[in-house]
């Protein structure tokens, strides 16, 4: 029989200890290979399964890297039916897309034949504001004296960039509402001495037409998204604007000064059916988003 010492006890009590523990951690450390093999995988086959993700992240860092780099951005150089094309398709914040046709004299034959005469020149319909806009706070101007916030900041820093150079822009309309330009339109007409039996009955479309050319049917002008603006230059707006050193300033090296502050021409040269002949006063905010390389 084996006696056992109370100190030899100890010993070998201590010694199984040691052995239990150190077996212990041998399972702790092979619990954890496995745990970090396992997470790895897991991180890979996530990685595999959003490759967009992942394209966006290598896009974003890269995009990160040509910020922190000292080039300047460059603005990107647009052919008039570009310009038309950003504008056509631009997503303007606060607005939404008109869901019906507004009237334009009330008369249901004749308003058809507009439209469609309208729609057939170029003429779309306009989005309009969803919440509320601004004043311009423009000096001179009563009518059409809204806008949209984000384009009355980028008019702001636009017109002290243009001062700087001794030029000095002014506006002369904003945002103008469906019911406003129902009014222009219908007094346009008359004026022309145009009236809806006559339109209904098809017997003037070469007047609708000449009328056309310089006015807008409610529904379909620019202004309704409040970020169409009108400019003058000391008093000269309209065809005469294309005279100015204003319109020179805006449009030189293609629109360099407008596109800086996310403004683009909104008839600018070579971009065919238009609706109404070229407006050279009329810009429309677009953002700097796709301006720039
Ligand atoms: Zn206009």
């Amino acid at each position: 029989m084996r006696v056992i010492e109370p100190r030899q006890f100890e010993s070998i009590k201590a010694e199984k200890k040691r052995h239990s523990t150190s077996k212990k951690g041998k399972r702790l450390i092979i619990i954890l290979i496995l745990l970090g093999v396992s997470c790895y995988g897991l991180s890979i086959r996530l990685d595999r399964s959003q490759p967009e993700k992942r394209q966006a992240q290598d896009e974003k860092a890269t995009e990160d890297s040509a910020t922190q780099s000292d080039e300047p951005k460059r603005l990107k150089t647009f052919s008039g039916e570009e310009f038309k094309k950003l504008y056509s398709s631009f997503a303007y914040p606060n607005t939404q897309m008109l869901t019906e046709k507004p009237a334009i004299t009330g008369n249901k034959q004749a308003d058809a034949r507009i439209r469609e005469i309208a729609e057939s020149r170029g003429y779309k319909l306009s989005s309009v504001p969803v919440a509320n806009i601004v004043k311009t706070g423009e000096p001179g101007l009563t009518d059409d004296d809204l806008i949209q916030p984000n384009a009355l900041i980028a008019w702001q820093e636009m017109k002290a960039a243009a001062i700087k150079e001794g030029i000095v822009l002014q506006m002369t309309s904003a945002y103008r509402s469906v019911d406003a330009q129902m009014a222009l339109f219908v007094r346009r007409m008359n004026n022309d001495g145009v009236y809806e039996e006559s339109v209904a009955a098809g017997f003037v479309d070469d007047r609708v037409i000449k009328l056309l050319t310089r006015a807008a049917p409610p529904g379909y002008s620019r202004h309704h998204t409040g970020y169409t603006v009108d400019l003058a230059c000391d008093g000269i707006g309209l065809d005469a604007f294309k005279t100015t050193s204003c319109y020179s300033w805006l449009s030189k090296n293609n629109y360099e000064n407008t596109k800086k502050f996310g403004w683009v021409p909104s008839y600018p040269d070579g971009a065919s059916l238009q609706g109404p002949e070229p407006e050279p006063w009329e810009f429309i905010w677009v953002s700097t988003y796709s301006l720039y390389e």
